[in-house]
């Protein structure tokens, strides 16, 4: 396995006169900013000069700087299942009934390279933090998490790790097969021993753990409201897929004789701590409980048109006072990891359900401030002194930039899918567009053959 080599920072880096900056909170930082100790020291007016010397400076003036951009719903594994051709055109419930016995015979030597495909084509597009939503532990693959960390960490970005879990089987009514769902005592214990073993609550976490239930046809409402209370006694936060196609809508009035927010409210998920994956199918009365609760969604625009799901109503939302992010989704329903697409495709999806003045600031701000809002974040997802130093930084260089005239509009308008630098707490991880020490070519070959091989069974 490859590992990245990183760049010590120096005391004082001043990323100097950029070509152009997004700060994601209305601050000027037209002259750049300066790191320092692995955060944002200060950001510099237009024209203007750091307050104290810097040891180094870089000089920006082709990029254009972004807040690290912020991933809040993904399944990594499934980078193994691409483009599939038998799921190819199907919708959620038969994709995911398809795909259910492939996913089982996950090992750990797969898993790692899925995360490691998953995390570094993150990174590429100018992703510093990720969410992942793992809920496949088969036999063999108690340790999933555990995988998913030291990738994390060897990559150099951050992670809200969720411990995921399935208990409803087919044979109970649910949707997955009985070797995929575990029982609700092991799923407790082992959450407990994550959030103890890899859980930092703290300002510049690298690893955090929530809990995840999988979806309401795939776990009982026992694990729902026995994870809610974990989450509550260590203080960690709740995930979830809620209200992503008229099926689970259906399956939720059927098996519990409620609609997907009672559903929630009825297991005691309806509340801050909680982020949901999709948020689609919801009535006016239910976006206004979710703003009063607080409750996040992760809105998942490729996801959603790639599997017909629907458009989620992200300005309503928003204007309820629900905290939304973007997510890419799993790389099998996507199938991309890419984050500065997914934010042109979150601005193109909101413009075909609210207008063509859906500013692409504010497409933005939901893969920046917004998505460390979900995952539950202050100290990054923005461009401000006191933050974590997670920057993006994209050059126009490309011929598809050529004639373009605001370079920041020009990002999702012209359809930038790689980042030239990519910075985490102060250490830069993309360099000249390339993860320093990672053989691609070499990870692409075993994660290829890893593939094939889980296809095949
Ligand atoms: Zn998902």
């Amino acid at each position: 396995m490859a590992r990245t080599a990183s760049v010590p920072s120096p005391s004082r880096l001043w990323i100097r006169n950029p070509l152009a900056v997004f700060t994601a909170n209305g601050l000027e930082a037209g002259g750049g900013l300066v790191v320092s100790e692995g955060k944002i020291a200060e950001l510099v007016p237009a024209g203007g000069q750091p307050s104290a010397p810097c040891d180094e400076t870089f000089d920006a003036g082709r990029h254009v700087l972004l807040p690290g951009l912020v991933n809040t719903h993904h399944h990594f594994y499934q980078t193994l299942t691409r483009a599939w051709g038998p799921v190819a055109n199907a919708p959620l419930f038969p994709w995911l009934q398809n795909l259910y016995p492939v996913w089982a015979r996950l090992t750990p030597e797969s898993l790692e390279l899925a995360v490691e495909v998953a995390l570094a084509e993150l990174l590429l597009s100018g992703c510093t933090t990720a969410a992942d939503h793992h809920y496949l532990f088969p036999a063999g693959l108690q340790d999933a998490i555990d995988v998913e960390a030291a990738v994390v960490r060897r990559m150099g970005m951050r992670a809200t790790l969720t411990r995921g879990s399935m208990t409803l089987g087919e044979d109970e009514g649910g949707l997955p097969p009985r070797s995929t769902v575990q029982d609700p005592e092991t799923i407790l214990a082992d959450s407990e021993r994550l959030i103890r073993q890899y859980h930092e609550p703290g300002e510049g976490a690298v690893i955090q753990i929530a809990l995840a239930p999988c979806s309401p046809f795939s776990v009982t409402k026992e694990i729902m409201a026995e994870s809610a209370a974990l989450a509550e006694k260590h203080d960690v936060r709740l995930h979830t897929h809620l209200a992503e196609t008229l099926d689970e809508e259906d399956f939720c009035r059927e098996m519990f004789g409620l609609r997907t927010v009672d559903y929630l409210e009825s297991v005691g998920w309806l509340g801050s701590r909680t982020w949901l994956g999709h948020g689609i199918h919801f009535d006016d009365g239910e976006i206004a409980r979710l703003g009063a609760a607080g409750t996040a969604v992760a809105h998942c625009p490729t996801s959603n048109m790639r599997l017909g799901s629907g458009t989620a109503r992200v300005l309503e939302l928003e204007a309820a006072g629900v905290p939304v992010g973007l997510g890419v989704d799993g790389s099998a329903s996507n199938d991309a990891s890419n984050m500065v697409l997914e934010a042109r495709q979150a601005l193109y999806l909101q413009r075909l359900r609210y207008g063509a003045d859906v500013p692409v600031e504010r497409a933005l701000g939901w893969a920046t401030r917004g998505s460390a809002a979900v995952l539950g974040r202050a100290d990054i997802g923005q461009l401000a002194p006191g933050l974590q130093a997670d920057v993006a930084m994209f050059t126009l260089d490309e011929l598809r930039f050529s004639g373009s005239h605001d370079p920041v509009a020009a990002l999702l308008l012209c359809g930038a899918d790689r980042a030239d630098r990519v910075m985490v707490g102060g250490t830069w991880r993309v360099v000249d567009g390339a993860i320093p020490g990672l053989d691609v070519a070499g990870l692409a070959a075993k994660h290829t053959a890893a593939a094939r091989k889980l296809i095949a069974g």
